[in-house]
């Protein structure tokens, strides 16, 4: 008798086979791949959350006030007083203006945002912890990939393609996240006079991101990269994405400075007074400077919220380290304890790690290649030895360490 050939089993979303499959989970009436299973628990999550916060039904949750958002931000960045009340403030108004009544002749404009400050300030962590307390899709890109169109490199377009990747191809939700655009310094105009040859990857930049802030209706290649012909594109308003643009905007003291007429010789000096004089200018800068530097003014007037972040200090450092929700301290204590072994710090290996970081002028940026430099040997030896229960970094040990791994580490950094 002909063996009853058994039924091809296959995945009912993708259609992959069985043995094409590594789980294949059986249901009443088909079947689910795991990776289709991933692929669901993702959205129903990007559901849920949108649910949860209100957007579906037409905006934002203003129960969230800006104090809240501040208490919140505290949690995981340390300082940035003034940045953290004016984000919060701008992003709250933000919110507000999804919301208002059109009712009268009075609107509520966007307020873009504009973040200056020195490399690992915390620019970055503090637009991302916004957009996990408001759990809204955040896109982060670079203004550096981007050239004009027709030229090699990235449209500008793509940067809706990022934000509508992170929200699952829900335009509806990409229409009110958030996007950062970092680097957006090193997009500047050469000089301030408008440059006679193209600038390809300077004002031509400029002026397809000024079109995104304005706010309009744009066609975006759904996978990112180029548009071509044959490939399907999406339209995305850009009238309620909240844009936060970050730049280091190196060198901006010095025309801050000639506009003030401030004597800044000496700047080089002496590191500390350097960083605090940097510091008091910053706080005078005025939109002129950021037109001198390179931005073009309809660009500048599309990023009427403007704050600087302050250099980091050794306080500040070494709070970061320590005491944040996600301390790099806690982490490596962590990664010991599941070894079963009391991982501690003196102060005095703080205090090591701090300078280093100051030194390296990488900001808090710098301060995880200097961990990863003194704690990789131990990492390496201590999971195979047995009856290690406790390690004290002292400074000796930290000092030891960071002088035989830290080139490798500055190198990658
Ligand atoms: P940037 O200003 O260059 O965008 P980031 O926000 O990316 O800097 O910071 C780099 C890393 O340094 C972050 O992952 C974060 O852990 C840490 N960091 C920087 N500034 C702060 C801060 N003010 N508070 C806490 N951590 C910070």
């Amino acid at each position: 008798m002909a063996k009853k050939e058994e039924p091809i089993v296959s995945c009912s979303f993708c259609g992959r086979s069985k043995k094409d499959a590594k789980v294949l989970v059986a249901g009443i009436d088909g079947h689910i791949c795991d990776t289709c299973a991933e692929q669901a628990l993702q959205i129903v999550q990007q559901e849920l959350k949108l649910i949860t916060t209100d957007f579906k039904k037409g905006g934002f949750n203003l129960k969230n006030k800006p104090k809240e958002i501040v208490d919140f931000l505290n949690q995981y960045v340390i300082g940035q007083e003034e940045a953290k009340k004016v984000l919060a403030v701008a992003v709250y108004n933000h919110y507000k203006r999804l919301n208002q009544k059109r009712d009268d002749d009075v609107e509520i404009e966007k307020s873009n945002i504009l973040l200056i400050g020195s490399t690992g300030t915390g620019k970055t962590l503090l637009a991302k912890s916004i957009a996990k307390f408001l759990q809204v899709p955040f896109a982060i890109v670079d203004a550096t990939v981007f050239t004009e169109a027709g030229y090699v490199g990235e449209d500008v377009e793509s940067i809706l393609s990022r934000l509508l990747q992170v929200s699952n191809y829900d335009v509806d939700a990409a229409e009110k996240g958030i996007i950062y655009i970092d680097e957006v310094d090193k997009i500047a105009r050469k000089g301030d006079n408008p440059s006679i040859t193209r600038d390809v990857s300077g004002e031509g930049v400029q002026q397809g991101l000024l079109k995104l802030l304005e706010g309009s209706e744009v066609l975006v290649p759904p996978q990112g990269g180029r548009k071509h012909p044959d490939q399907k594109m999406v339209k995305v308003n850009t009238h309620n994405i909240l844009f936060i643009c970050a730049g280091a905007f190196e060198g901006i003291e010095k025309i801050i400075g000639q506009r003030l007429n401030t004597n800044i010789v000496g700047f080089k000096k002496d590191a500390n007074e350097n960083e605090l004089k940097k510091d008091n200018l910053l706080r005078h800068i005025a939109p002129s400077d950021i037109k001198k530097f390179g931005l073009i003014p309809e660009l500048i007037g599309r990023l009427p919220v403007s704050v600087h972040l302050n250099p980091l200090d050794k306080t500040a450092l070494k709070s970061i380290l320590t005491e944040p929700k996600n301390a790099l301290v806690k982490q490596y204590k962590k990664l010991f304890s599941i070894e079963n072994i009391e991982l501690s710090f003196e102060d005095a290996a703080i205090d090591f790690i701090v300078e280093k970081a100051l030194e390296y002028k990488l900001g808090a940026r710098g301060l995880r290649s200097i961990c990863e430099a003194i704690m990789t040997d131990a990492m390496y030896e201590m999971p195979s030895q047995k009856g290690i229960k406790e390690l004290v970094v002292t400074k000796e040990f930290a000092q030891t360490n960071f002088e035989k791994n830290h080139k490798l580490n500055v190198d990658a950094a």
